[in-house]
């Protein structure tokens, strides 16, 4: 007989959230591991003593965690996504039908709190992590990724005229909700900017997020972006520090600054880094300085002009003489100092040949420049660059450099494309900050609960495996091994 469901709503049920939320849940567990009270301390700095109450402080970092944890990027659609799930409600210490904030309030409890308090939450899940030995510190990988900001470049104004107008930006901002902007494919705003004098961040500024600057890389599109900067530790592929730089800040010149960070989040867990992997663009005279600077080894290719050695290019050095010696046996003496044109401070080694001397020789074409003499251009770090030269030439270097790609780069694919960092939908380098550390924190808390639930895992599979070996053993001995097919299931 074919069944019919009939329903009809109960109106007054008994029901204990706790008892229908499984125990090896994913927000179960964490709600046992994370222990977020630090937060009423920290934040009660921000609050008055009388007045209407605040979302509470815990409840507030958990719900910014759910959003990077289930990849939803509006305020609006956690707390949409929240309501509908028990576990979730469960986590933050609600029961069904308890109202949940307001979408607003996390937006202005985001601005309200300082960056403090999320950079304390991340180092507190790193130390989780650590605890546990899945971190060694030893090694760590450094990269650096665009992450659009919530601002148009076809909005950026003039700066002079920002400067008249940021009061009234500043209101207007006070205003705006951290919503994603339009998507930026209207082909007739494409058409008005290409008629227009294209901005640079030098003349142009965004008067909604003033912080965020235009910037490209290949493969991207010349836009307004953050840079995120991170360091993975090879051994677990666990984050191990995350901050938010201006999109047009240049690696090499931030690495001196990672590199503070890095040790420190390591040192405060008796943990010492010892390698730094990188790209070579974060190559620079003062990168290597700070890598010495922490006596660690950096495995971080050189930009193009250092690749080679003079020697390969047929000039030998004589530092006693400070010259160099041609294949036609010309010296090239030290003339001076340059500075580059919009860098005074990055200063230049020139070595010169005299036209008189390069006049007749069979090498001439292929080797002065159109003067008739021979100049070469020395960084007055050439030292450094020759000893990172010889160390990535090695073959740990060549080894250093297939284990950084497979480190960093899934970690980047994860966060942008699973932990809602597609895009920065708050405005302000503060707040972009503030973001990639809980994305990061999210990130690490997955990790940590899925290595969690392995070693069990093994341990229950070793036991399986012992118990059946040892009845194994005692069966064969009486002859009744028939016996063991009925102990399959172990
Ligand atoms: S062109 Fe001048 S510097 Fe170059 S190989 Fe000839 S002599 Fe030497």
């Amino acid at each position: 007989m074919q069944g019919k469901k009939a329903h009809q709503e109960k109106l007054f049920i008994q029901f204990q959230l706790s008892n229908h939320i499984p125990a090896d849940n994913f927000y179960r567990r964490l709600k046992k591991l994370l222990d977020l009270d630090f937060l009423y301390q920290s934040t009660s700095k921000h609050y008055g003593k009388e007045g209407q109450k605040s979302i509470d402080p815990v409840v507030f970092m958990k719900l910014m965690l759910v959003g990077y944890l289930e990849n939803i990027p509006s305020d609006r659609r956690i707390i949409a996504s929240s309501a509908m799930r028990m576990d979730i409600l469960y986590f933050l210490g609600h029961d069904l039908g308890e109202e949940l904030p307001w979408h607003s309030t996390l937006s202005r409890t985001r601005k309200l709190y300082g960056e403090e308090q999320f950079i304390t939450l991340f180092k507190q899940v790193l130390k989780l992590c650590i605890n546990k030995g899945l971190i060694s510190g030893k090694r760590q990988s450094v990269d650096s990724a665009l992450i659009p900001a919530n601002a148009s470049k076809h909005s950026m104004i003039e700066r002079v005229v920002m400067e008249d107008a940021s009061v009234f930006t500043q209101e207007l901002n006070d205003n705006i909700e951290d919503e994603p902007v339009p998507s930026e494919n209207d082909e007739e705003s494409n058409k008005d900017d290409q008629d227009k004098a294209a901005p640079t961040n030098q003349t142009h500024v965004s008067p909604s997020d003033p912080d965020a600057r235009l910037t490209t890389k290949p493969g991207k599109p010349m836009n307004l972006y953050y840079r995120t900067q991170m360091s993975v530790d090879t051994k677990s592929h666990f984050i191990t520090y995350i901050q938010a730089f201006p999109g047009n800040a240049a690696d090499n010149v931030s690495l001196p600054e990672i590199l503070d960070r890095v040790v420190e989040n390591m040192n405060e867990n008796d943990l010492q880094v010892k390698e730094i992997l990188a790209d070579t663009g974060y190559s620079s005279g003062e990168a290597i300085r700070a890598l010495i600077g922490h006596d660690i080894e950096g495995y971080i290719p050189n930009p193009g002009n250092y690749k080679h050695s003079r020697e390969e290019e047929g000039f030998t050095y004589d530092a006693e003489n400070d010259w160099y010696t041609c294949l036609n046996g010309v010296h090239l003496p030290f003339r001076r100092i340059e500075s580059t044109y919009n860098k005074p401070t990055l200063q230049k080694k020139i070595y010169e040949s005299n036209i008189s001397d390069c006049k007749n020789c069979p090498l001439k074409n292929t080797c002065a420049n159109a003067k008739g003499f021979k100049k070469l251009v020395d960084s007055m770090d050439k030292y450094l660059y020759q000893y990172m030269q010889q160390r990535v030439q090695s073959v740990k270097g060549k080894q250093m450099k297939l284990l950084r790609s497979s480190t960093v780069e899934p970690v980047f694919g994860s966060l942008i494309n699973h932990t809602g960092l597609k895009r920065i939908n708050t405005k302000g380098l503060k707040q972009a900050n503030k973001c990639m550390l809980i994305a990061a924190t999210a990130y690490n808390l997955k990790k940590l609960l899925k290595n969690m639930i392995r070693p069990i895992k093994v341990v229950q599979k070793q036991l399986a495996h012992n118990i059946n070996d040892t009845l194994n053993n005692i069966l064969s001995l009486s002859g009744q091994q028939y016996a063991l097919k009925s102990l399959s299931w172990f």
